[in-house]
């Protein structure tokens, strides 16, 4: 498994706090990951030996030599499933055609702000942000949006 995965070559690992996020912009893909996975796909990202990963793992996270192996087994099939990591070989993702284009859809994230506390939850919700947008410029944000053709906004957050 572990000579068979591929990193896709836009991967990005967002540090907040101690939580780290993996995210595939071509396929639009996010997780937060665990510790360990983190650490198995900096590694594997850094382009650094694969042969050393496993023992590289019992160090850092006091598996034993087999323990490592079968979690590390685990990790790599886990992100290959959530699209982390591909097998073999990156898929040929197709431009759009060429000229100005409209994004399909936007995200925002209105808000920090929430009186829940998921243990899933990515964005670490609690209070509010300083910056967040006031109703004024979250109209203005609309009518931008608007603009930029996009056929959905999604308002979350919060
Ligand atoms: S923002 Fe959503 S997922 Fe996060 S704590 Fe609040 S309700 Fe839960």
């Amino acid at each position: 498994m572990l000579e068979r995965v591929v990193v896709p070559s836009r991967l990005s690992l967002i540090q907040r706090g101690r939580q780290t996020l993996g995210y595939n912009p071509d396929l639009n893909t996010w997780e937060r990951l665990a510790e360990d996975t983190a650490e198995v796909l900096r590694w594997l990202r850094a382009g650094r030996e694969r042969t050393g990963l496993a023992q590289h793992l019992a160090r850092r996270f006091g598996y034993t030599s087999g323990g490592a192996t079968e979690r590390l087994d685990q990790i790599l099939k886990w992100c290959v499933l959530r699209f982390l990591l591909y097998l073999e070989r990156e898929p040929v993702i197709r431009p759009g055609p060429p000229g100005p284009r409209s994004p399909i859809a936007v995200y925002w994230i209105a808000t920090q702000a929430c009186n829940l506390r998921c243990t899933y939850c990515y964005q670490e919700s609690t209070v509010a942000r300083s910056h967040e947008l006031t109703t004024a410029e979250a109209k203005n944000l609309v009518d931008q949006v608007v603009e930029t053709g996009a056929k959905v906004l999604v308002i979350t957050g919060g």
